[in-house]
Formats: structure tokens, sequence, C-alpha cells
């Protein structure tokens, strides 16, 4: 019996799944919400049993952990009987800055590590350290293991992450691009050399959620990718602008009076497809309003595709060539209509895609009978990821 517990801890959330490592077979999930807000819940639900879902009062972190401990181990609805059970957990953390390019057994000069880092990750990394400290204190003497979410990203040879401003800004004040979810891509691309039977492939790797990234994935490592400093950078997003110049700034921070926190916010928050269209950052409901005749939303899902094909040209250019592009993340999933949108076209880079098999949601091969370049849709699994990282790293 091999379980490993993975712990996704946000600054009012805890995320877990307990994942048998023998079968790699998901065992229970859960939610936390609202920690230290009014309508604390958690939902839980063991595999084959009935989900719960239970509202109390949980003011912090240490809270919500002791009630996923006795979600977990219930003696009618949990997944074992006790937390001696469990093995290992793992931790997903957000900036792991130039110092961790591997996951890390967490020690205090790990936990050190990622304090340093709370400047890069203001919002996450103080969660993701409270979820770690947390399991330290409640679940003692298992070892809990940090995976980061720029780890997979430091392979960029330099002159893919540094920006063109003066080194020292670099050197000085650590500022390059990192690129973020790096477990996700990782997997993606490790599940594209199973697949394919081979490493020595030029892949881009698409992960479309809310959060969305490429990445330029070469022999298996990572040689670029389109997020930057904080996810902000690159592909237009769900409410997250992406690219746009500098300069743009301090004039939306003059024309609408907003503080230089408040524009990040609104560029995080109220821009990407949200703002364009003015309907949703959902792509299902941007796709309804669309077919309904809805420019604006149409006009934001165009831009959406444009920026991807832009990117998957870009590194192109990078690798000299691509030998796959694949998909992933709900919208990567999912979304046929952004697949078709990207994959149409591109006959110049050898893409000819398999319309026919692209109305699919989940693992799909939608190569064409004459593409140079196979195309393939990857279910993603980032707990699955830090449960493996975690046991070659512990068991
Ligand atoms: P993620 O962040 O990876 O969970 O992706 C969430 C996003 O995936 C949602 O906001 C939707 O925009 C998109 N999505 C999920 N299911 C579908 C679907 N069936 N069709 C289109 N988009 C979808």
């Amino acid at each position: 019996m091999t379980n490993i517990l993975v712990i996704n801890a946000g600054s009012s959330s805890i995320k877990y799944q307990l994942i048998d490592m023998e079968t790699e077979d998901l065992k229970a999930k859960g939610l936390v919400e609202r920690i230290g807000i009014d309508g604390s819940a958690i939902t839980h639900t063991t595999i084959g049993k009935e989900k719960i879902k239970t509202v109390k009062p949980m003011a912090d972190h240490g809270e919500a952990m002791l009630e996923v401990i006795k979600a977990l181990t219930d003696e009618e609805t949990g997944a074992v009987k006790s937390m001696d059970e469990i093995q290992a957990i793992g931790h997903r953390v957000l900036h792991g800055g130039e110092k961790f390019t591997q996951p890390s057994l967490v020690n205090e000069e790990v936990l050190e590590g990622i304090r340093e880092y709370i400047e890069l990750g203001p919002l996450h990394n103080p969660a993701n350290i409270k979820g770690i400290e947390t399991c330290m204190e409640l679940i003692p003497g298992k070892p809990n293991v940090a995976v980061f979410d720029t780890a997979f990203h430091q392979t960029m040879p330099e002159h893919a992450y540094l920006y063109g401003i003066p080194y020292e800004a670099y050197k000085d004040h650590k500022i390059r691009k990192y690129g973020f979810h790096g477990t996700s891509h990782r997997f993606v691309a490790m599940q594209v050399e199973k697949i394919l039977g081979r490493k020595d492939l030029r892949i881009v790797t698409c992960h479309l959620g809310n959060g969305s990234s490429l990445a330029a994935v070469k022999d298996g490592k990572c040689i670029d990718t389109t997020m930057g400093l904080t996810p902000l950078e690159g592909l237009m997003m769900g409410t997250r602008s992406g690219d746009i110049d500098p300069a743009a700034i301090p004039y939306l921070m003059h024309k609408y009076n907003m503080t230089a926190e408040e524009t990040v916010t609104y560029l995080n928050k109220k821009c990407g497809v949200l703002g364009v269209s003015g309907v949703s950052s959902d792509f299902r409901d941007l796709e309804a309003a669309a077919e309904e005749g809805n420019e604006k939303a149409q006009l934001a899902l165009d831009m959406f595709c444009y920026r991807i094909k832009k990117y998957i040209g870009a590194y192109a250019a990078a690798m000299g060539g691509i030998d796959v592009i694949a998909f992933a993340g709900g919208i990567g999933e999912n979304d046929n209509i952004v697949r078709k949108a990207v994959l149409t076209d591109m006959e110049f880079l050898g893409v000819d895609f398999n319309e026919a098999a692209n109305n699919v949601r989940g693992d799909a091969d939608l190569t064409g009978p004459n593409s140079k370049v196979k195309i393939l849709v990857v279910s993603t699994n980032e707990e699955l990821m830090i449960a493996r990282e975690t046991k070659s790293l512990v068991l």
C-alpha cells in the first residue's frame, strides 16, 4: 500500500487528493473553501462512496486540515482507517524561483527557500507554506515534498528567460521569466513521450484553462514558455490580459485613476476574454454568445486563438520545427472550437488535422493523414504528477 496525499493550499482554500501509487488510482478528493471567511465548508468524496458536504466555521488552515483528516478517516465515508495508511504528502508550490529546479523534500532550509520567493508569489507562496506547516504539525512523521510550478521551466536558456532590461535588474532583483503550470507541461510532455515511444521530440504543450500557457519542450526539456515573472505574461486568458505594451500600464493608471496595485489586479481579473467580450471568462458561455451573434464574444475567441497560433509559430522557430502539438487543460481537453481555430491554416508547419476526430473530450489523436506534426489531446493530471514526484523522492 502506497498512499500519497496531494495538497494544493490557497489563501482561503485547500484542494486535496489521495492517490494509491501502486495503481495510480484516485482514492479520495476534496475541497475546503472559504477558510477564515463566513460559510467555510468541506466537500469530500471517497471514490465509490457518497459525496459529503459539511458547512462549519474554520478559522484557519489548521482547522481546515483537521477537517480534511476527519473526512479522510471517517468510518463510513472516509478512504483510510487512520493517517498511518498515508506514506507521504506532496504539496503544490507556486514559486520556486531559481533555487528549486526539482521537487524537494521539505526541511527548514526548503521552507526558508519558499519564503524567500514570497515576493515573487505573494498570493500563493504564503498559503503553500501554511499548507506544508499545517501538515507537518497535524500529520507528524510523514515526509512532505514541495513540487514547484516553476521548476520544469528552469531549463530555459538565458537568452529565453531574460528580459531586455539592465542585467542588474535580474542579478539584484531576480526579474526574469520563470513560467508556470510547469507540473502540467511536464506531465503532458511525458505522456506524449510515452504515447510516441521516444524522447527526441520537439513538442509545443498547450495548457489552456482559466490560466493558459504554452511551452516549447525539446528532448524533454523546456526551452521557452509564455508566462513570465508572474502568470500575467503571454497568452490572453480568461481574465488576464497576457502580453501588453508595458507603456500602456501607466497610461491605464492615469486614464482610470488606478494605483499600481489596482492596475495589476485589473490586468489579472478584469481583462482577457472576459474584458474583451464583456460576457464571461468561461469558454462555454463565450461560444454560446458568439453562436447567438455576439460579435465581442467572437472577437475575444479570435484573439485568444490568434495568440496561441502566433506562439506555436514562434516555438517552431525556437525549436527548428515541431513534431507534436499537445492540448491540455479545461479548454484544451474539451473545446473543439478553439482546437479547430488554432489548427486551421497551419499547413505551412506541416499540420494537417483530422476534423472528424475533433469532437471528443479527453485523450485523443487529432493527427490528419498528411500531417508531419502529431496532434494530441492529453488529459493533464497535476495531482498525479505531484504524487509521482513525491513517490520518486521519498519511497
Ligand atoms: P481549467 O482551469 O483547466 O479547469 O479550465 C477551466 C476552463 O475550461 C473553463 O473556464 C472553461 O472556459 C473551459 N471549459 C471547460 N469545459 C469546457 C467545454 N466543454 N467546452 C469549452 N470550454 C470548456
